[in-house]
């Protein structure tokens, strides 16, 4: 684990934010963490609060909540930032959907991070997975066994939302949010929550660009944050034969005419795109110089033309990445569900 941080003299750049239904400002441009390894997370954590990054996207899943509270602890306690500045979220995995697993989740979270409250805090995935004790494995990932079982629970997502409704009332959460839900899932929500949601997160980029999805989370005033902008770029470190295989959007023509025509980089030009369509975004970057191009993509002193903008949009074919339907076995609920959660 890194422990030396080097404090760099950094200029802080403005991050523009998206209004929620309470009238707080999410900031539009986050750090994503997820395969941030241990040793890099509290560095990149730190710089990219030196920078200006001022929204944590993280998961109890990503396996490295510790080290990435590692550096916010440090970035809060050399003053680079106020805790009530930073937004910081996480989201419950699926093995602990149950009421009676939700508190603890959220709170080893919490200690994780180092943080009392959460200002964003999400259902991961609308899939509940059979519990596996904290101290068995954390973080628990996908299989019962560690290995190939999916085990099913039967907790409906209305059971995990109330007990996460309990946690706002204490103050352990300000805002929750869904992720991975589609819109039948976000409407049915909707008609039972008490706390509403203030944020979906789905997977968006021009090969998923989900405007219907967008559209009707919009209508019902969630702001919308679109994860693994970079398309097939953020699975590629885990090697996933899908993202292996598909055409990269850095290197797609029109992507890259675009970028050459404003003298920008495809990254920005990708990033730009969600953004002018009024979605936050939280790219993940390890090296300092990345970080600080992605917070960039924030000024409006440039922009896309809407001919741009419809180039781009031209290039989705409904092409998902994280789907869970591509887990082994995640299919045969009646085969593999538990009654015992
Ligand atoms: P991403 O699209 O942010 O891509 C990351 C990759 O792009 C890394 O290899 C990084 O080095 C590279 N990169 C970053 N900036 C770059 C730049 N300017 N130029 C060139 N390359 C650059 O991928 P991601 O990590 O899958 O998604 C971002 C974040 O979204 C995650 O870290 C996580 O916080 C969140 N996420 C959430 C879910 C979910 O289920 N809710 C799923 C996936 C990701």
């Amino acid at each position: 684990m890194v422990r030396e941080f080097k404090p760099i003299k950094l200029p802080r750049l403005n991050e523009p934010t998206i209004t929620l239904y309470d009238g707080s400002q999410l900031p539009q441009i986050g750090a994503g963490t997820w395969k941030h390894s241990d040793e890099i997370a509290p560095k990149a954590i730190y710089t990219s609060l030196q920078l200006g990054y001022r929204l944590l996207d993280g998961a109890c899943d990503y396996g490295n909540e510790k080290a990435c509270g590692e550096g916010l602890t440090r970035a809060l306690a050399d003053g680079v930032v106020k805790r009530e500045d930073v937004w910081v979220a996480s989201k419950l995995w699926q093995t602990f959907h149950a009421k009676e697993h939700v508190r603890a989740a959220v709170k080893k979270s919490l200690e994780d991070w180092g943080v009392d409250y959460f200002d964003l805090y999400y259902i991961h995935f609308p899939i509940s997975l059979a519990y596996v004790p904290i101290e068995t494995r954390y973080p628990p990932g996908w299989y019962y066994d560690g290995e190939s079982e999916v085990r099913h629970s039967r907790v409906p997502i209305r059971e995990t939302w109330e007990a996460l409704e309990e946690l706002v009332d204490e103050g352990l959460i300000r805002h929750l949010g869904v992720s991975n839900f589609n819109s039948a899932l976000l409407m049915d929500l909707l008609k039972y929550a008490r706390v509403k949601p203030a944020v979906l997160q789905i997977e968006i980029h021009p090969y998923n660009a989900q405007p219907r999805a967008v559209a009707y989370a919009q209508s019902q005033g969630l702001a919308v944050t679109a994860y693994s902008s970079f398309g097939p770029q953020g699975f590629l470190e885990l090697k996933m034969p899908k993202a292996v295989h598909a055409p990269s959007l850095f290197m797609q023509p029109v992507v890259t005419q675009i970028a050459d025509a404003h003298n920008k980089t495809q990254a920005e030009i990708l990033l730009k795109w969600a953004v002018q369509r009024g979605l936050a975004i939280i790219p993940k970057a390890d090296d300092v110089c990345l970080q600080e191009q992605n917070l960039r993509v924030g000024e409006s002193s440039w922009r896309l033309t809407d001919e741009e903008m419809e180039k781009i949009n031209g290039l989705d074919m409904g092409l998902r990445f994280n789907d869970p339907a591509d887990v082994s076995r995640l299919l045969t609920f009646f085969a593999h569900s538990s009654d015992a959660n």
